[in-house]
């Protein structure tokens, strides 16, 4: 059976004078995910993205997958085409559906027409598909205000569609249409999440991982790179910039007071940063940073972070829970990578007692012995970039 996938527009419908531009990304993006797969003939109507296979051998489970992580879609439904006759829509909805049916205890059919010329009304239709899948399936009832199952039927152009429920999507807004930022993403739970929340409200990502080889381990960059594959479905286009950070670690330990090493260290990864995004067109920054969580996350060791930098800083976890963060990295797929246990550079040289209120005019003096550029841009030229591929 020919199988094509209907796909809702989220928040885009509210856009008013962009939501073509929303509307054109968000076709690019699905056409370009799908791609992979065979080939696709992509249109919208009204506020509804048609995706048909134009092959019987597309894999459509595996396109649906895709679609579940693409942000910019509120809603799927798998939908069966046949021709436009009203038996032969009965005929596909008994099979098409028939776990469905056979699952459900209340029904109710719902017909759309925009093609005017099919010859019976979306009422008529509607009471004949659900009468005769009453007399199939007689342990239905029918329930028109709140049934369990709905078969919609749509009679369009070329050809009719029966579906049930439609399943969630993904939701925000299409990648690309919320400019473009760097995310310090670590290999920890909260840096993932903060990625995909920012990737959510359309941005687009360039991951920087700092690596202090070897006082961090090849697998603990390893690590990264999975979670930014993992990443990668919501993401999509990825390139890892792995910078180098064992001179500045080092450079910051010997000249330093301990009770700053940490909160001048995040400084170095905010500049280092800043440079990666003024180089790409990035407007902004994120972490993972979640208030009050470690003493490099205090308001005032915050503002001293935030100091080193004259971009925006997006911290989308800053007033959640942890449990709630967990319970989004369990969702997104990355929390069983972010718990193996390799050592992050932020726990290497960790003082005993951090200053958990920093005043910026001390940590300016106590950076001062160091030839910051100098170190940022030998840091710089020896970035590795990775681009992330599907394993599978
Ligand atoms: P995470 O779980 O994301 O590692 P965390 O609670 O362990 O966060 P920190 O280690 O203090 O917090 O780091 C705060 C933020 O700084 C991280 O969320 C991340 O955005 C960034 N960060 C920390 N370490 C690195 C790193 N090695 N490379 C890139 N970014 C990092
Ligand atoms: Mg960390």
């Amino acid at each position: 059976m020919n199988d094509i996938l209907l796909l809702k527009q989220g928040e885009i419908v509210l856009k008013g004078m962009n939501r073509k531009f929303f509307e054109q990304k968000l076709i690019s993006n699905i056409s370009r995910r799908l791609s992979r797969l065979g080939k696709f003939r992509i249109y919208s109507v009204q506020s509804t993205i048609y995706a048909e296979p134009q092959s019987d051998d597309i894999d459509m489970d595996e396109a649906e997958e895709i679609m579940r992580k693409t942000f910019g879609i509120a809603s799927i439904s798998r939908a069966a085409a046949c021709e436009k006759d009203k038996d032969a829509i009965l005929a596909t909805a008994k099979e098409y559906l028939c776990d469905a049916l056979l699952g459900a205890s209340s029904f109710k059919v719902e017909s759309k027409r925009s093609d005017k010329s099919f010859p019976m009304t979306s009422i008529a239709l509607s009471q004949y598909v659900g009468g005769e899948l009453h007399e199939a399936f007689p342990h239905l009832t029918v329930d028109v205000h709140n049934p369990e199952l709905i078969v919609h039927i749509e009679v369009r152009d070329y050809a009719a569609y029966v579906h049930a429920n439609s399943i969630p999507g993904a939701g925000g807004l299409p990648i690309g249409v919320g400019g473009k930022a760097v995310s310090l993403l670590s290999g920890g739970i909260d840096s993932p999440v903060s990625t995909y929340m920012m990737a959510k409200r359309g941005v687009t990502i360039i991951p920087v991982h700092f690596f202090s080889f070897p006082y961090t381990s090849e697998l603990a960059k390893q690590k990264v790179l999975d979670l930014a594959e993992e990443l990668l479905d919501y993401c999509g286009r990825l390139t890892v910039a792995v910078v180098p950070f064992t001179k500045i670690q080092e450079a910051i330990r010997d000249n330093c007071p301990e009770e700053f090493f940490t909160v001048i260290m995040r400084r170095f990864m905010m500049r280092i940063s800043e440079r990666i995004a003024k180089d790409n067109g990035c407007g902004a920054l994120i972490t993972g940073e979640n208030l009050g969580q470690v003493a490099s996350q205090t308001m005032e060791a915050l503002a001293v972070t935030n100091a080193a930098v004259s971009l925006p800083v997006l911290r989308p976890l800053i007033g959640m829970d942890k449990d709630d963060i967990v319970a989004i990295a369990r969702k997104i797929g990355t929390f069983d990578t972010s718990i193996l246990p390799y050592e992050d550079c932020c726990t290497v040289f960790t003082p005993r007692h951090p200053r958990t209120k920093p005043p910026l005019h001390e940590v300016l003096e106590a950076e001062k012995v160091l030839d910051a550029e100098a170190l940022i841009e030998e840091a710089v030229m020896n970035i590795e970039h990775i681009k992330i591929r599907k394993k599978r």
